[in-house]
């Protein structure tokens, strides 16, 4: 059976200068990440050989250690270096059709960033049997899911993500995750979740 893997950052760790400094991107990765990748590989191989008493920590251990993987995935390919700006073609239909206008999507995706509590995401997200877009908040990186949907763009509010560059500075941070926003990428995923619908069908 496969184990989780580290994937390599898809630019390099500069590329997204001044948005973001070379040394915040190789923390979060090869630190942050990395220890999700490992935490992950070592909750299952401990489920494995588990007593029932210990199998609800270590089922949160590993809902944890997962969903942190995926999100962070997930991020790197969220943001590039020719990101900003915002979608066009069906992406950006959705956008105005579940929002209102892109510039309604943005002050409600930045108010979900700066609002966690504690620890947590911003995700865009296609929910696919109302057929829309949500903005969600997860909490940690497992909590306040919103079960079946898809996730086309994702932005990480902990303090890890940021405080370096931006300290206590929530609202930069938004700022700069907007101008590396990749709505390419975010596309391929929305192109990606309709072809899992028509498989469906
Ligand atoms: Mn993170």
């Amino acid at each position: 059976m496969d184990v989780y893997t580290l994937p390599d950052l898809p630019y390099a760790a500069d590329a997204l200068q001044p948005h973001i400094s070379a040394q915040l991107m190789s923390l979060h990765h090869d630190k942050h990440h990395a220890a999700y990748v490992k935490g992950a590989n070592k909750a299952l191989e401990t489920l494995a050989d588990a007593k029932p008493d210990q199998v609800a920590g270590l089922e949160r251990n590993l809902a944890f250690n997962v969903s942190g993987h995926v999100l962070h995935s997930l991020l790197w390919t969220s943001m590039s270096p020719d990101g900003g700006g915002k979608p066009d073609g069906d992406l950006g239909d959705a956008v105005d059709e579940s929002f209102g206008s892109f510039d309604a999507f943005r002050a409600r995706f930045v108010a979900t960033m700066t609002t966690v509590q504690g620890s947590g995401w911003a995700i865009l997200t296609w929910e696919p049997l109302a057929q829309r877009l949500l903005v969600a908040q997860l909490r940690d990186h497992q909590s306040n899911t919103l079960v079946g949907s898809t996730p086309i763009l994702v932005a990480d509010a902990w303090e890890h993500a940021y405080y370096l560059d931006y300290h206590n500075d929530k609202d930069a941070w938004a700022e700069a995750f907007c101008n590396v926003a990749d709505w390419r990428s975010a596309q391929r995923r929305f192109d990606e979740r309709m072809v899992a619908v028509a498989h469906r069908a």
